[in-house]
């Protein structure tokens, strides 16, 4: 048999005979390794230790410290689950069962929902399977034969996939826990080479899913886990998922009275009044950033005849996820799912010349996707939502700066915020429309703008959209959790397709580019990332009520709603807590809805015209005139500070220990 050369990582070389599985090469260098070994990266792809060697190659070893280890892992750790689901739950059908950023999942049809008790017996399961060291094996079966094994099998959905994804292969590859009884399932793999390697797992959730994530197709279950290489890792991971419940903005966002929903509007919340104040704190600040940037804002209407639609391409390709209605007189209509169409309108309403661009317009109207109830959650998938939106008209010459200028006002709006974020740059798909030159004219605007404003980016090379380069931004929260907040995406199409123009300095007409832009996002998503991220104690720029006047008793009373209109007075956002309650009972209560500053009133502070101030985070403040308090807050609300706020000063009111 002949031999093949193995290059590795190191430089160093050795020769091996054909048709030797890499896993061989881990084993050749150490023990230690071939122990450790998940996978290995042949000439840059990831394949089963199994692999075999058949010419000269690049070979590196995957351990539990390579990059490709953690979604390998979790990957294998989802065929471990299907194989304890179909053991528990015979004729349970699955689908699709891939690692996400956070874990994985597996969905599956079953004759009824999985209950908590179920995961506990699935994770049984799994850990019986896990220990008993049991294989994974990749076979080539004939792609006919593959189908017929799993029509036969009753599981349609893996017929499907095989159809979707292997058409013109003549073999396809399974993947078997220890034997076809114990495990099958349709994969491309690679997987860890046996089970005994899933040591530090947990299945965390069930929620309804559809078959492809669409509502049409079949309801299906789907189980969410997660997977670590070290028990160390997964106790740490488990810790912040507690931390992140007790953030859950679902929950706060009903114990702060922010928001509440009811199931005759799902996925549209009810703002309730403080949810309603944060909610324009929001959108004021950023008509504050904005307008000086140059932006104007418009509001444009909620429903539009389908003709509009059909100009902009959403009518056949993005139908089923608006609302659609009739007119009285039989006019088909469409409730807007996104503003870009309604500004195109705006722009071509007049005759526009190059000295008016570029044209920045801002609209925060409410906007409705037709999502499907079982997806519903929260704030963070909703029917109804308002963005931050704006879009850029600009000339093609002027991409640059104007995108410089973007990145400079995401860059101040997640300083005040506290949030730290990183930028990635999309590029050119293989499917793209328009010249390949404009392309590269763009991405390279965007990289230099991108250098100018010192914003460091990676790249996401040809995940662009088909119209378009963009730059997307990911906030990390407190938790360390990203979320996909700013986008900023260059657009040929749209222009064109309403025939946009404008007179340029040369007389010609000269079609517009247009940058879609927001900087939160959708108001509803940024204000539960908000919620989560300071656990709901807003910093006071943000705070509902930033101060609350605690009378002592009901002789205090008059006093304290003195107190109170004269911080309303100059601006703040006060609350006055009359009730015949006790002062340490209104305190907790005070301290629970995590209100900034509490101000309690007694015979001391009536007689001396002060206030005593507690702050929510650092208690006792000591006695202050009315005006040192207002002055003080109003420097902390300028500064847009996240952290304590007022320091200690005075004395301390004896009434309040
Ligand atoms: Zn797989
Ligand atoms: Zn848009």
């Amino acid at each position: 048999m002949s031999d093949v050369k193995v290059t590795l990582p190191d430089g160093s070389s050795r020769a091996v005979s054909a048709g030797t599985p890499v896993g061989d090469i881990a084993a050749a260098i150490s023990p230690g390794l071939a122990k450790a070994a998940y996978a290995a990266v042949v000439d840059g792809a990831l394949v089963d230790l199994s692999y075999p060697l058949q010419k000269d190659s690049a070979v590196r070893i995957v351990t539990d410290k390579s990059p490709e280890a953690l979604p390998l892992l979790r990957h294998s750790t989802a065929h471990l689950m299907a194989a304890a689901v179909t053991h528990l739950f015979p004729g349970a059908q699955c689908g699709i069962g891939p690692a996400t950023d956070e874990g994985f999942f597996y969905d599956f049809i079953v004759d009824r929902p999985f209950v908590p008790e179920d995961l506990e017996t699935i994770e049984t399961k799994m850990r019986e399977l896990a220990q008993q060291d049991l294989p994974y094996q990749r076979q080539m079966w004939p792609r006919e034969e593959a189908k017929a094994f799993f029509t036969s099998r009753g599981e349609p959905l893996k017929v499907q996939l095989i159809d979707e994804k292997t058409a013109g292969q003549k073999e396809v590859s399974c993947y078997t826990i220890k034997d076809r009884d114990t495990f099958v399932d349709f994969c491309v793999g690679p997987h860890v080479p046996s089970t005994n390697k899933l040591k530090a797992f947990k299945l965390l959730s069930t929620s309804n899913a559809y078959w492809k994530g669409d509502a049409r197709n079949a309801p299906m279950q789907r189980i969410y886990g997660t997977a670590f290489p070290s028990d160390k890792d997964l106790k740490a991971y488990l810790a912040q998922i507690e931390e992140a419940k007790k953030r859950d903005h679902r929950k706060l966002g009903r114990e702060l009275e922010l928001f509440t929903f009811h199931q005759w509007a799902p996925g549209a919340a009810f703002w309730l009044s403080k949810g309603t104040t944060l909610y324009n704190i929001l959108a004021n600040y950023m008509r504050e950033v904005l307008f000086p940037a140059g932006y104007v804002e418009v509001k444009t209407p909620l429903l539009f005849n389908k003709e509009l639609w059909e100009t902009s391409g959403h009518w056949s390709h993005y139908q089923q996820n608006m609302f659609t209605v009739e007119s009285s007189d039989g006019e088909q209509m469409a409730i807007k799912a996104m503003n870009c169409p309604g500004h195109m309108l705006v722009f071509g309403s007049q005759g526009r010349s190059y000295r008016e661009l570029p044209l920045r317009l801002h609209e925060q109207t409410p906007l409705h996707r037709n999502e499907a109830s079982g997806v519903l959650s929260g704030l963070t998938r909703v029917r109804q939502f308002s963005q931050d939106d704006a879009h850029c008209f600009v000339m093609q010459e002027q991409i640059g700066e104007e995108v410089e200028r973007l990145l400079g006002l995401v860059q101040r709006v997640y300083a005040d915020f506290g949030l730290p974020y990183a930028a990635k740059l999309s590029t050119r798909p293989e499917q793209f429309l328009g010249e390949k030159a404009t392309w590269d004219s763009a991405e390279a605007q965007l990289k230099g703008a991108l250098e100018r404003a010192g914003q460091a980016y990676t790249i996401n090379e040809g995940d662009g959209a088909f119209y378009g380069p963009k730059i997307d931004f990911d906030v990390t929260d407190a938790l360390g959790r990203k979320w996909q907040c700013a986008t900023i995406q260059l657009d040929y199409q749209m222009p064109a397709r309403f025939k946009l123009t404008y007179v340029g300095a040369d007389n010609a007409e000269h079609q517009p580019v247009v940058i879609h832009r927001a900087i939160f996002g959708s108001f509803e998503r940024f204000i539960a990332i908000l919620i989560e991220h300071f656990a709901g104690a807003f910093p006071l720029w943000l705070a509902p009520v930033q101060a609350i006047v605690l009378p002592i008793s009901d002789r205090h009373r008059d006093y304290a709603t003195r107190v109170r209109d004269a911080l309303a007075a100059a601006g703040l956002r006060v609350e006055l807590d009359d009730r015949q309650e006790k002062i340490g009972y209104k305190i907790r209560e005070a301290q629970l809805q995590k209100v900034p500053y509490m101000l309690v009133t007694g015979d001391r502070e009536a007689a001396e015209g002060t206030v005593s101030v507690r702050g929510r985070s650092v208690g006792d403040l000591g006695a202050q005139s009315i005006d040192a308090f207002v002055a003080a807050a109003k420097d902390e609300i300028g500064r847009k500070e996240a952290g304590f706020g007022l320091k200690a000063q005075g004395s301390s009111h004896e009434e309040v220990a």
